[in-house]
């Protein structure tokens, strides 16, 4: 019979979630400022650091690389060995999704980015024992759906033997497979048999139809798993229908895009941009550790919003308007700790406003009715500038300016500034 031949190199760890939430903890701790540049891959022997590093996911060093290491491979992570831990574009999105507990939402791009790894893993005799290159050998994914038999299954036995034929892995290999198989939502295991569950129809057709561009470098391959939906990935159009089916089942358009998004999700991950948003932890207590992330994610969070609204102040009267003129202001003040629906980089929590009415709003001189229209203080007649008051006060009443997008800030986050900071 036809066999594998080459090691699936399972480094001791496994694909499961539970292994992934442990990476997550490290992802966060990795960016603490006295991390940063930090080699988490180093040796281990008194190196009290690593111990530390560790300690935050309460498993040695060891443990702590290899389960780094499996998450790096499997498509979470990118590839390096220092100090801050990166999402790749998918991780980023699961994480998101996680963190604001969209589980169901999370676990579909969990198993997504698993099938598009599996579906580039190569088998091959090299010292590398895996490559995520599929030229570089045997393609175990593609090898496996064509060997299935007419109702798309194989007997437990015939698939480790299959796997475990040339391999001095035996036993090992196959189990660790069968595991990723079964996480990847691709196959469940029922009476003796490993089945396909018939999930992704199109990209399993594609997957086992796939021959890999020969010219292609394993950096080119990297880029592919990180973001299966850019244009030089052979799988664009299937992974692109699995995204629109799982927003229209898990309705992530309405629930969560508004939490962290602004666009289609299929456009946030296909979108080629190189700021690097980090995730925003929720339960994160450690404040040394949420400035550092704030002032990387601001930096993101300020440009978009300043994009939303074309660089032009919202202020109705105001005139203010070009790039370095207008600021982004968070609605519900980003030195308020964040609460369920996280608000610091919530893009439907900022107003692009000039610095003087940026300054107003922060001291509660105006603020927003629920239908979005500007409302003033008694006390704005307190500011000494008079072009500033005869701007809002001429704005009463009026809507604020439009995003490009014509989405409205959140009406909590409105609600917020009117309770806590409008001077009444
Ligand atoms: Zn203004």
């Amino acid at each position: 019979m036809a066999s594998i031949h080459g090691n699936w190199f399972h480094s001791r760890s496994s694909s499961h979630l539970g292994e992934l939430l442990t990476v997550r903890s490290l992802v966060l701790e990795s960016q603490k400022p006295e991390y940063i540049g930090f080699s988490w891959s180093a040796g281990r022997q008194n190196n009290q650091k690593m111990y530390q590093f560790a300690a935050v996911a309460n498993i040695q060093p060891s443990t702590m690389q290899t389960k780094i290491r499996t998450m790096i491979r499997y498509g979470f992570l990118k590839e390096g060995s220092i100090c801050p831990l990166v999402w790749t574009r998918m991780g980023s999105l699961w994480n998101d999704l996680y963190t604001v507990g969209n589980i169901a939402a999370a676990k579909q791009i969990y198993e997504l980015i698993l099938t598009t790894s599996l579906a580039m893993f190569a088998f091959n005799q090299t010292s590398a024992q895996y490559s995520l290159n599929p030229t570089n050998g045997e393609m175990p994914l593609k090898f496996l759906l064509n060997a299935l038999s007419n109702d798309n299954s194989i007997s437990l036995k015939e698939f480790a033997s299959l796997v475990d034929g040339g391999t001095t892995r035996v036993g090992g290999n196959s189990s660790y497979w069968r595991t990723d198989l079964v996480n990847s939502g691709l196959f469940q295991e029922d009476g003796g048999r490993l089945c396909c569950t018939g999930k992704y129809e199109r990209f399993v057709e594609n997957i086992k139809k796939f021959t890999p561009d020969s010219l292609f470098t394993d950096e080119d391959w990297q880029a592919i798993r990180d973001n299966p939906l850019i244009n030089s990935s052979p799988f664009k159009n299937s992974v692109k229908e699995i995204f629109e089916n799982i927003l229209q089942q898990q309705n992530i358009e309405e629930q969560i895009t508004d939490g962290i998004y602004t666009a289609p999700i299929v456009d946030v991950i296909s979108e080629q941009e190189e700021l690097y948003i980090p995730e925003i932890d929720i339960l994160s207590t450690n404040t040394r550790f949420a400035q550092s992330v704030r002032r990387v994610r601001v930096a993101a969070w300020s440009i978009r919003i300043k994009k939303k609204y074309n660089h032009l102040c919202v202020v109705p009267n105001c005139d203010v308007n070009g790039k370095i003129f207008v600021e982004a202001a968070h609605i519900k003040p980003d030195n308020i700790p964040e609460d369920i629906m996280p608000h610091r980089a919530h893009i439907l929590n900022g107003l692009c406003l000039c610095r003087h009415c940026h300054v107003a709003f922060d001291k509660g001189y105006f603020s927003l009715t629920d239908d979005h229209k500007i409302i003033t203080s008694v006390k704005l007649n307190e500011i000494p500038d008079q072009n500033i008051k005869t701007v809002i006060f001429s704005s009463c009443n009026r809507p604020i300016k439009n995003r490009l997008d014509n989405r409205l800030p959140l009406v909590e986050f409105i609600q917020f500034h009117r309770t806590n900071r409008f001077k009444s």
